[in-house]
């Protein structure tokens, strides 16, 4: 007898719902309120930063971070290929070009021995992931902006918790976004951040979230009125989802905790799938992760179909993604390709997710289920 796994499932407590009517009861609905005042003490508190603001997605945070960057038509901005359609979006909506390189076969982070060859003229910026919560190589991609006066923004939607030699994901390069999105680790529903390393664009981050407004500095009274001084828009959260995210917040390091026991989990029992060609994760010593994604890299696509079908039949749901951008049409039609990114089309034909959340308690299905899918099993 076996029941359905899904792929993911939020971890919710009483706590929650207790802050949730909290803020309901309050009637404190719109942005601002005292639960996101506390979201920023915590995240400042834990981030060891002093500047994120919550957004109602990590999507408006990169937008923020687009504004921000100053980029205009014209601009190119290099990133990975294989991320989110959030990562690109925010430099098209400015009229700028992603610049798409091919990822490193073991994190399945951008290449950054590739990011130079694809600097132009035009180059403004860096538009960094850090897949599954396992960081780029940062001190190296830092570097190389520092010498070639580039803006870095670090799209940390999967990385809460995690941090590369010690330093939190999201807080190294000039922005920081991140995603509380039901799928993520720490959730809202919808919901992100975006951390902004420095005092002056900390200050212009807060005008263009509240509609291009000085609203923030007249409610602390520093202004004797509030009016339009910037570009703009609504891109704060309301204090009921402020609510819920404080929860989780709370709860990070116990939902991480369990996590990362599931991960460890699977890593040991499916160990012995590499002497059949199978990948597993790969963690550089200097990152600390967070357990949000574990995937195994198939053989070739066909596996990869077979093995989803097979787990499918099984009531268990193995995702894959991601469609590489330079190859989609919104992709082509506002970005371009530096190089073949031949890895990057071969890994993400391979690549497929296993079921991973706090909740999940009969893991041993799945793992008994992919063994068997490689023979492993009777
Ligand atoms: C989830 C995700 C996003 C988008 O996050 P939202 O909060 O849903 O806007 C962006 N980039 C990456 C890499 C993601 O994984």
């Amino acid at each position: 007898m076996t029941t359905p796994i899904p792929f993911h499932a939020p971890t919710l407590s009483d706590l929650e719902k207790s802050y949730v009517l909290e803020a309901l009861t309050s009637g404190k609905l719109a942005g601002d309120g005292p639960f996101t005042k506390r979201c920023h003490e915590w995240l400042n508190a834990n981030l060891k930063s002093s500047h994120t603001l919550l957004t109602h997605s990590c999507t408006a945070a990169l937008e923020m971070a687009a504004l921000l960057c100053d980029l205009k038509p014209g601009d190119e901005v290099i990133m990975p290929s294989y991320t989110f359609v959030s990562t690109a979006n925010a430099v098209a909506l400015r009229g700028a070009t992603p610049v798409f390189v091919d990822i490193r076969p073991d994190t399945l982070n951008i290449d950054e021995k590739k990011i130079e060859a694809a600097i132009t003229s035009k180059t403004r910026a860096l538009f960094i992931v850090h897949y599954a919560g396992v960081a780029a190589e940062m001190d190296t991609i830092l570097a190389l902006a520092k010498e070639r006066r580039l803006k870095v923004v670090e799209d940390a939607a999967q990385g809460l918790m995690a941090s590369y030699k010690g330093r939190p994901l999201g807080t190294m390069g000039d922005f920081g976004a991140l995603s509380f999105h039901e799928t993520k680790n720490i959730v809202s529903g919808e919901g992100g951040a975006l951390i902004t390393r420095d005092e002056a664009p900390a200050a212009r981050a807060e005008i263009i979230r509240e509609k291009g407004t000085n609203r923030s500095q007249f409610f602390r009274g520093q202004v004797d009125k509030y009016t339009w001084v910037d570009l703009g828009s609504s891109f704060l959260p309301s204090d009921l989802l402020a609510a819920l995210l404080l929860a989780q917040l709370e709860r990070a390091k116990e939902i991480t905790k369990v996590r990362f026991t599931l991960w460890s989990t699977y890593h040991q029992e499916l160990k012995p799938l590499e002497s059949q060609g199978i990948g597993l994760p790969t963690i550089p010593k200097e990152c600390e992760h967070n357990a949000h994604i574990f995937s195994l890299i198939t053989k070739s696509l066909d596996e990869r179909t077979k093995l989803i079908s097979f787990l499918k039949e099984l009531g268990i749901a193995a995702p894959f993604h991601y469609v590489p951008l330079h190859t989609s049409p919104g992709g082509k039609k506002f970005g371009r390709a530096h190089g073949d990114l031949s890895q990057t089309v071969d890994l993400s034909e391979r690549l497929v997710r296993l079921p991973l959340f706090s909740t999940l308690t009969n893991q041993n299905q799945v793992v008994e289920a992919v063994l068997k899918f490689y023979g492993r099993r009777g």
